[in-house]
């Protein structure tokens, strides 16, 4: 990677074992930060860092479920530890275990969806900001969705939450900018992960379908890097001047003005 942007930055990036979280993690540590992955499972942390190992980049991982308040506490705590300070925090961990009519979702979905993709990504981050605010140029990106912007109609909850994640990025500008922090957000259109694979799987012809089907100008479901390339854009100097903001990264599908 020629752009090293980061250079001296310690980033720490939710549900990175995987995925998107996975590809930002990468192309922060190859744009020079220290990063520190996490997610649910030790077998998937461990898998992460052998991959990332090969790479050799400085890179800690630990166990964390974004919404128990103990792990959130660890991953910050082991954070410190190990660089001693904090520049980048990125929210990205989300879930969606509901499907179908939005009127038939149980509110034990609700509540689920609301407690991992919103109420802890409030937390995070705000547990977050004491480091952060320490640390000159910081900053925080939370991982929304397009469907934040156009529901999604068989995962209405889902959509629900990513667009209270668009709030909720706004809502924070101004306390982060009290403190020196920015901060910022992608919506991503359709991505080729796990998550979406029942979206994409079947093949180039079925990845075509889908995104002329969802109006995806560009006529391809994207990559995770592609939206790895925009947060590392927006944690870098090079967004400055750029504060409350959602980059849609989602091909030229229909989004908002
Ligand atoms: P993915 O490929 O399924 O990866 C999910 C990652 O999240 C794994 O590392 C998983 O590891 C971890 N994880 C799941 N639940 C977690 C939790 N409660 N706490 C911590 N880690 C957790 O998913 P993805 O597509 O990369 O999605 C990443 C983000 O992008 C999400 O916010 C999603 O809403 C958003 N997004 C995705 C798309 C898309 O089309 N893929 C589109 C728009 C937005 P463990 O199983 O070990 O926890």
């Amino acid at each position: 990677m020629s752009v090293r942007r980061l250079v001296g930055k310690v980033a720490c990036v939710t549900a990175s074992t995987d995925g998107i979280g996975f590809a930002i993690a990468r192309r922060l540590a190859q744009e020079g930060a220290r990063v520190v992955i996490s997610s649910r499972k030790q077998d998937n942390v461990n898998k992460a860092m052998e991959a990332f190992k090969k790479e050799n980049f400085d890179i800690y991982g630990t166990v964390c479920h974004v919404s128990k308040s103990e792990d959130r506490k660890r991953l910050l705590d082991e954070t410190i530890q190990k660089y001693g300070k904090l520049d980048i925090l990125v929210s990205n961990a989300a879930i969606s275990p509901s499907f179908g009519n939005i009127l038939d979702t149980p509110e034990s979905a609700w509540d689920k969806i609301f407690d991992v993709n919103v109420k802890a990504a409030f937390f995070l981050i705000k547990e977050a900001i004491p480091y952060l605010e320490k640390q000159k140029g910081s900053s925080i990106v939370v991982v929304s969705s397009i469907a934040g912007y156009t529901p999604m109609e068989l995962i209405g909850a889902y959509s629900v939450s990513k667009t209270a994640l668009l709030g909720l990025t706004k809502a924070l500008v101004n306390p982060c900018q009290e403190k020196g922090i920015r901060i910022n957000g992608i919506a991503p259109g359709i991505i080729k992960t796990k998550f979406s694979k029942a979206l994409w799987e079947g093949g180039e012809d079925t990845d075509t379908k889908t995104a002329s089907f969802a109006g995806c100008a560009m006529g391809r479901v994207g990559t995770s890097e592609e939206c790895a390339s925009a947060v590392a854009f927006l944690v870098s100097n090079d967004a400055s001047y750029v504060t409350g903001e959602t980059i849609v990264v989602a091909g030229g599908m229909p989004s908002h003005l």
